[in-house]
């Protein structure tokens, strides 16, 4: 580790902070991360652009049918009554019909053909007559008509797609569809996670007196893997001084970000507390949300630093408010925060005043076709089996007291994280 890192004493906030006080400032402190790779398209899948991507042709590259039917001139066809048209050829997707359609000529074309000179518009075979190598055409159409124009999606020259775009399935069509084989990406970034706890045993184990399972790092582990990050997953580690500050410095001498969960909350964050001093600069914030009262959020030497506190819903409440918002920075995304909206909620809801309440929430359809949500049952910061049941959150604002049915709810959909 170099020398001229400065060791810099933890503050301790005593002061409550609200969960948008608190994103600010998570968000304040990190940035993007230096370090991007070329990929072909598909290995892009769900990484960040690094860089605009211009594009290098028109797409459609040339006017094309719309529509199976005849290409025709339209000014033929503007005189009301019967217009009969001899059909001279075809033009099939992929092998164009080299000739000039002059007047009174029309050209049998399929979707996707290219318009043959002359013709400005296409008519659907449905609405002609064909008889041996004519057609009749009973109304006018106009110009353009069932015609694909070129560059009418993307221009020569655009920029198709912004830097800090995810790059989903669509992107990688688009992509194809504009005959780029590589992008740039931003690189990936490294977070490191671990448990701590004298009573938690790991999958395989037996489970004596006293003891549960680790929940939170298998929660960590999917909701990091859906972001594609690469994963450092270092265990449980004891509540042991020595033991934790020695994952402390591992975990920041490997990732970008580490994670820990549990040992944040009153009781247990002394003696974390101290250790953090000696490594970093680490804030213990008390936030004025349910569930995920307690977080730790700072730097140890180069990395940045969560602690989540223990309880398993906290855990992902408190991820996807805070860490998660952050990780996409930190890769250069552009959108940060996910997206959220009111329906109707359908029974009532008890809350306090005075924090606010990220409750587990069913959205659903009702007997009207309407959106409304519904709370999961017991909303306790251990019941994970509820955020299984669940698909949202259910936000409601600090100083709400009770919720009565019928009245209108933020949520935050689960997809949509
Ligand atoms: P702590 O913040 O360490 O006091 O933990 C708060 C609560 O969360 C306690 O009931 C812990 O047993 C529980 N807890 C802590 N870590 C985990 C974990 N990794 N998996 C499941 N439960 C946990
Ligand atoms: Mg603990």
């Amino acid at each position: 580790m170099s020398k001229d890192i400065p060791v810099i004493n933890c503050e301790t906030d005593t002061g409550w902070l609200t969960v948008d006080q608190a994103r600010g400032r998570i968000l304040k402190q990190v940035n993007p991360v230096n370090g991007y790779e070329r990929v072909a398209i598909r290995e892009g899948l769900h990484r960040i652009l690094a860089h605009d991507v211009i594009s290098p042709i028109s797409v459609p590259p040339y006017e094309n049918s719309a529509m199976d039917g005849y290409a025709v001139r339209a000014a033929d066809l503007s005189n009301p009554g019967d217009t009969r048209l001899s059909v001279i050829g075809t033009a099939f997707a992929g092998i164009p019909f080299d000739r000039l359609v002059n007047q009174g000529e029309a050209v049998r074309i399929m979707t996707g053909a290219k318009l043959p000179t002359g013709a400005d518009a296409v008519v659907m075979q449905e609405q002609v007559q064909r008889d041996g190598d004519n057609i009749t055409l009973t109304r006018s159409h106009r110009t353009g008509e069932n015609v694909r124009h070129i560059g009418e999606d993307i221009k020569a020259g655009a920029v198709v797609l912004a830097q800090g775009k995810i790059i989903g399935p669509a992107e990688l069509g688009l992509l194809a569809s504009l005959g780029v084989p590589e992008i740039t990406v931003t690189r990936k970034l490294r977070v490191a996670f671990f448990s701590t706890g004298d009573e938690l045993r790991a999958v395989g184990e037996p489970l004596d007196d006293g003891q549960i399972y680790d929940s939170n790092r298998y929660t960590l582990h999917g909701m990091l893997r859906e972001l594609g990050v690469e994963m450092l997953d270092m265990g449980v580690i004891p509540d042991d001084r020595a033991a934790v500050e020695a994952a402390f410095l591992t975990a920041a001498g490997l990732a970008d970000v580490f994670i820990t969960s549990g040992g944040v909350s009153v009781g247990e964050a002394d003696f974390v507390k101290e250790t953090l001093e000696k490594l970093g600069q680490v804030n213990f914030w008390k936030i004025s949300m349910k569930p995920g009262k307690p977080l730790a959020f700072g730097r140890v030497r180069e990395a940045v630093f969560f602690g989540l506190p223990g309880n398993p819903v906290s855990v992902m409440a408190t991820y996807y408010q805070f860490v998660l918002p952050a990780l996409r920075k930190m890769l250069g995304q552009a959108q940060l925060t996910s997206l959220t909206f009111k329906v109707v909620c359908k029974t009532r809801l008890k809350k306090h005043p005075g924090r606010t309440d990220f409750q587990r929430g069913i959205l659903s359809r009702d007997d009207h076709d309407q959106l409304v949500v519904d709370a999961t049952g017991m909303q306790g910061s251990h019941i994970l089996s509820g955020m299984s049941r669940a698909n949202c959150f259910i936000i409601l604002p600090a100083e709400s007291g009770d919720i009565e049915a019928g009245s209108l709810v933020e949520v935050q959909p689960f997809s949509s994280l």
